[in-house]
């Protein structure tokens, strides 16, 4: 028998191929890349094991070639994978698919070159004067060369000294031939963050409780899942950082630090770096492809052993995984939402049971499932209830913004006549949006030199066009949603599908001009208060304003600067900012998103609110934040006011008992698409049909089907969308149903079904 291996492909396929290999091949480890033919092409494969029978008659195709020394894919983080396939329900080859960097996949360069450059090395030395007169005489720019390079420590990469001096290749050149220098070529790790700034780090001491919270979590045993419960500003993240310093105080140990996005989070990325240096490599969702496997390539050697990174970082090729941080762990970013689709939350309590390592998810405002999972002692719970150095959470007013409205007062000297209460008011569009109490705050808060954040989380100019004698909204042609107003360039715009239009002159449905602007945006804010306080300095931050690379930090190290004194944005701006001159948050619509349909919108929103108003005050200056809103019953929006995430739990979780919502029950949800809408309805009742038999003979108890129905949002870039969900209190009968539904249901080849 020859002896084979069976390899895992990077495709949908819920299957692995069996490939042989020769007798002279040593032993292959789970997780080695291997070159194999698949129908007429080469792929990369991964090895999942050795396989010890053959299939009678079956001719093997041999492994063409093994282009690595060790497996690319370390032990526990392939049993992680495993996992993933059998949770998700996707097949083992999409799992890796996310593990691996795209270069690595490549059949035709497997193992493509890292980036070199030309490095001048100094390699004899003139000491004397005398000398140096002598060699240069007639050749100065050569010896300005040679004078940098004993500047700069004996070497410098020739790219340097070119842009340094303005020196030819000539130049150097000579100087290699003539013997003062040797040129090397280098292989560079493209390090896209190794030009910015640290950011000052002042590296403190941990209070008490800080203290307290480190032994426990550094004591912990491995595999435990610890959740840091501390309010904004009680000192997080040096906590985490506490905790790596001393696990990663043994040899080869390592560690994991998710973000939500990097993007956002410079502060905290940073502190790590500083604290860190080369041991960190941040892995970035901006990164090129070429960055991505640099980055790879110096975790897998262990060079390097912090990955830093959003969702995809755990799946980072480190061994000896020591600590595995989730930061805001809340954040719905955590969340993959295209194929494989997982949760890095979840996986990184997985990979951190299969690396013996501890897991800390750290929030002020816990996810449900989390703060459940603690309370029924299968997480440690670990709570930092103060701000440090005694700071107090901000003071939070309601300003109920349903009130009738007052005419606005005349700016004119001299008897001021009330108007008439009959007479209907004309609204100042200012004050529509920025009550009397809010605008009052912003001017005393920058006339005491401090600074304000201003929260709207809707971008755009205003939310839609709407004709006001028809009652048409602009809705988009390729989804079943209304298009945004921009104002700067003019566009209707969907969010969804990027879709751009000029916005009708008149209404396109009745032809009557009376086409207005409802809702509102942060564009049309940053225009209002411009107008208002024309010396106010306005920084926007959402996603339109955030589209360069380097957006988000050029912004936010603006505002660290206090060249700024309004950072006006959409959620973005409620994300771990921590800076000591904000004292005052304003929330102009707190309700934007509580009726969102989605069982979370209520959670959403309150985190939202507790998150923002923890940007205000984290310095010694105390902080004050106004929220305007239409419905200040709402629990939501009066535990976040209080500071009361028990509070919200409590209320928020009894309402998921009935109907059943997680973490009561777990749930998926089934979404089929397809260009016709016949046939999406056609085939989401098929697949609804498929599942009731399932159950039906296989006796399965528990498990709840709803819909099918249309989606919320019923079509998305052309496609029709229905779903169906379902709901089990049994994980793992619901993932098993899942994966046999992925493997066996039969869709039909037609419109574009999936
Ligand atoms: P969180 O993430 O919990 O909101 P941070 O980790 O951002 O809070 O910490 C809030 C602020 O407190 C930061 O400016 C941090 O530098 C500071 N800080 C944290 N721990 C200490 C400490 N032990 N002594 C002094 N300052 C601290
Ligand atoms: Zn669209």
């Amino acid at each position: 028998m020859p002896r084979l291996v069976d390899v895992a492909l990077p495709i949908p396929l819920f299957r692995t191929f069996s490939y042989a290999i020769g007798e002279e091949v040593p032993a292959v480890l789970p997780g080695t890349r291997v070159i194999v033919p698949l129908r007429g092409r080469r792929e990369v494969g991964i090895v999942v094991g050795e396989r010890h029978e053959a299939e009678a008659q079956h001719a093997y195709k041999d492994v063409l070639g093994f282009p690595d020394a060790s497996p690319a894919v370390p032990p526990a983080l392939f049993s992680t994978l495993e996992w993933i396939a059998r949770h998700y329900a996707v097949s083992f080859g999409s799992a890796l698919r996310a593990a691996l960097p795209v270069l690595l996949t490549s059949a035709s360069a497997p193992n493509p070159g890292d980036k070199r450059e030309r490095v001048a090395v100094l390699s004899r030395r003139l000491d004397s004067l005398m000398e140096r007169d002598e060699v240069f005489r007639r050749s100065a720019r050569q010896r300005e060369v040679y004078e940098l390079l004993e500047a700069l420590r004996d070497e410098a990469p020739v790219r340097t000294l070119r842009e340094q001096l303005g020196v030819s290749d000539g130049v150097i050149g000579a100087l290699a031939k003539r013997g003062f220098i040797r040129l090397e070529s280098r292989s560079t790790l493209r390090d896209p963050f190794a030009g910015r700034p640290t950011g000052p780090s002042p590296v403190h001491e941990p209070t008490p409780m800080q203290r307290a919270v480190i032994d426990g979590l550094a004591s912990a045993a491995p595999g435990t899942v610890a959740l840091l419960h501390g309010v904004t500003g009680s000192g997080k993240t040096l906590v985490y950082l506490e905790l790596l310093r001393r696990l990663l105080a043994q040899p080869h140990a390592s560690a994991i630090v998710l973000v939500p996005e990097i993007a956002l989070t410079p502060q905290t990325v940073g502190r790590f770096r500083s604290v860190f240096g080369d041991q960190v490599a941040v892995l970035h969702s901006g990164l090129s492809d070429g960055e991505r496997l640099d980055a790879w390539r110096v975790l897998h050697r262990g060079e390097r052993r912090i990955a830093v990174g959003a969702r995809s970082a755990i799946f980072a090729p480190l061994q000896n995984v020591r600590a595995i941080i989730v930061d805001e762990e809340h954040e719905a970013t955590y969340k993959q939402n295209e194929s494989p689709r997982y949760s890095a939350r979840d996986v990184a309590m997985v990979r951190g049971r299969l690396e013996g390592a501890v897991v800390v998810l750290g929030s002020a405002t816990p996810s449900l499932e989390s703060w459940t999972n603690a309370r029924e002692g299968k997480f440690v719970l670990h709570s930092l209830m103060d701000r440090v150095g005694g700071g107090t959470l901000p003071q939070v007013e309601i300003i109920d913004v349903r009130g009738p409205r007052r005419p606005v007062p005349s700016e004119t000297p001299g008897v001021r006549v009330p108007a008439p209460p009959q007479m209907p008011t004309i609204l100042d569009p200012f004050r529509r949006v920025i009550s009397e109490r809010l605008e009052r705050a912003l001017q005393e808060c920058v006339a005491r030199d401090e600074q304000a954040i201003l929260l709207l989380n809707r971008r755009g100019y205003a939310s839609f066009l709407q004709c006001v004698s028809c009652g048409d909204v602009r809705a988009c042609p390729n989804c079943s949603i209304s298009l945004t107003y921009h104002r700067t360039p003019e566009r209707l715009t969907c969010h969804y599908c990027a879709h751009q239009e000029m916005p009708p002159e008149r209404c396109v449905r009745c032809r009557a001009d009376t086409v207005r602007q409802k809702g509102l945006g942060t564009q049309q804010v940053e225009r209002l208060l411009g107008d208002r306080m024309p010396k106010l300095r306005i920084a926007r931050m959402d996603m339109d304003t955030t589209t360069g690379k380097w957006a988000h930090a050029d912004i936010l190290d603006r505002v660290g600067r206090h060249e700024v004194d309004v950072l006006l944005g959409t959620q973005m701006i409620a994300k771990g900012l921590d800076f000591a001159n904000v004292t005052l948050v304003g929330v102009i619509d707190a309700d934007v998103g509580l009726n969102l349909p989605d069982f979370r919108a209520s959670e959403r929103t309150f985190q939202l609110l507790a998150q923002v108003a923890g940007r205000a005050g984290r310095g010694e200056k105390p902080g004050q934040v106004v929220v305007q809103t239409r419905t200040p019953d709402h629990h939501a929006i009066q535990c976040a006011i209080h500071h009361d995430f028990i509070g919200f739990a409590a209320r928020e979780l009894a309402d998921r008992e009935s109907p059943p919502y997680p973490p009561t029950v777990r749930l998926a949800n089934v979404v089929v698409s397809g260009l016709d809408e016949a046939e999406v309805a056609k085939a989401s009742q098929a697949v609804s049909e498929w599942l009731k038999r399932l159950v039906e003979a296989r006796a399965i108890e528990g498990l709840r089907l709803i819909g099918p129905a249309p989606c919320a949002i019923d079509r998305i870039k052309q496609r029709w969308r229905w779903h169906l969900l379902l709901k089990s209190g049994n994980t793992g009968q619901l993932t098993k149903v899942l994966l046999y539904l992925a493997q066996r249901f039969k869709m039909p080849d037609r419109a574009g079904l999936r």
